[in-house]
């Protein structure tokens, strides 16, 4: 596509109603699938406990979690506008802050980008303290840094017992 600047971006899948494999099974391709965006590669599925504003909540259904990475011809707003799409047309409602949900997608990195609006923070400002994230990136992209955290290597040692292997066949296959 000419005039396109295809830049490398990070977004992180989570599911803890309803069919959790099947839902981040499809949110990938929906992900793929995106106009101005091409899948690279996705980790496998890990499984952890929901973390809520008060910490751990053992009742609450587990999540299940992954990472993909993406090249994206898309400004960042516009991927997220995509995102939010896709978390709406599989039902995701906002009740509650961190609360339970059908599918929930967060860009991570955007290139080095670093911003701060009402809308949209990059990098995420939590992801490097979710071992759900930087556990399944790990994965995927052994030499990560996280802008402002360095590298993620060394970000999961701190975590790696809070999230397990969720056994399952690979999300994509070359
Ligand atoms: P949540 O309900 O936890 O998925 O938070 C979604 C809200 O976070 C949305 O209103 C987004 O506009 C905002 N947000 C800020 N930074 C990001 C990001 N890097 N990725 C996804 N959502 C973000």
């Amino acid at each position: 596509m000419r005039g396109r600047l295809w830049l490398p971006a990070v977004i992180a899948l989570g599911a803890n109603l309803g069919d959790r494999e099947a839902t981040l099974r499809a949110a990938v391709a929906e992900i793929a699938a995106i106009d101005g965006v091409r899948l690279e590669g996705a980790s496998g599925i890990v499984e952890s406990h929901a973390v809520k504003l008060d910490g751990v909540d053992e009742q609450a259904p587990n999540y299940l979690n992954a990472v993909v990475t993406v090249s994206c011809g898309l400004q960042p707003e516009h991927l997220l506008d995509e995102l939010n799409r896709i978390e709406a047309e599989h039902g995701r409602v906002r009740a509650e802050r961190w609360g339970d949900r059908t599918l929930d997608l967060d860009i991570v990195t955007f290139a080095s980008f670093a911003q701060h609006d009402d809308r949209l923070t990059l990098p995420h400002p939590r992801a490097w303290e979710r071992p759900f994230v930087i556990v399944p990136w790990l994965q995927l992209q052994p030499d990560a840094i996280l802008p402002g955290h360095g590298r993620i290597a060394e970000l999961v040692a701190a975590h790696s017992d809070e999230v397990w292997a969720y056994a399952t066949s690979p999300l994509v296959t070359a």
